[in-house]
């Protein structure tokens, strides 16, 4: 069974270990950078990207996010985890993490659209699936070797870079785990990659 750490500095985790262990994984929450090293995938939450980033730095997560990154493990980044993981966001100098080839912009559907939920079609995943909008961002641009999943009203709203995995709403808020069991395939795969 693989393992995949939340990182839970901030935001929604427990309804992910739920969806983690729902789709077969076993989960456990990482609030300490050593943690990474059991774990075989991550899961960056939505919640509000700017107060994780302080909490990252302020725990010394950073480093140990970018080598986890650059070992070749899996993350998955929700709503303002995508902000975390894209490598370009409009209006900042600088990314955060920075390892995901996409430009996202946060807070994008408008004020008077802050929550909502719409069904979308997510590529190898679902024809079908209820996705909860929440102050989300949007992917304005994906690298060339990026492949779109979805798409709402024109914007990307999720997407997958190598082994780097983001969405702008939230797949743990309803009992719908199809895009966590892509996830844990992507971890399984993997680790199977690793010890072969
Ligand atoms: N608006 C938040 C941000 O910019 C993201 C919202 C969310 O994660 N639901 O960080």
């Amino acid at each position: 069974m693989v393992k995949i750490g939340v990182l839970g500095l901030q935001g929604a985790v427990r309804e992910h270990l739920w969806a983690i262990e729902a789709s077969g994984g076993e989960g456990i929450i990482v609030k300490r950078p050593e943690q990474l090293e059991e774990v075989d995938g991550l899961i960056i939450p939505g919640g509000e990207s700017t107060t994780i980033r302080r909490l990252v730095d302020k725990y010394g997560f950073m480093d140990e996010l970018k080598k986890f990154a650059d070992d070749g493990k899996p993350m998955f980044g929700t709503c303002a985890g995508l902000i975390l993981l894209a490598n370009n966001l409009v209006g900042y100098d600088e990314p955060h993490i920075g390892v995901m080839d996409v430009k996202v912009e946060r807070n994008s559907f408008g004020r008077q659209r802050e929550s909502f939920e719409a069904d979308i079609a997510i590529s190898g995943v679902a024809d079908n699936f209820s996705a909860v909008f929440i102050r989300a961002p949007h992917i304005v641009e994906a690298g060339e070797d990026v492949e779109v999943l979805a798409k709402h009203n024109d914007r990307i709203v999720a997407a997958r870079d190598r082994q780097f995995l983001g969405c702008s709403f939230h797949p743990e808020l309803t009992n719908d785990h199809r895009l966590m069991n892509y996830f844990v395939k992507m971890v399984e795969e993997s680790k199977s990659k690793n010890f072969a």
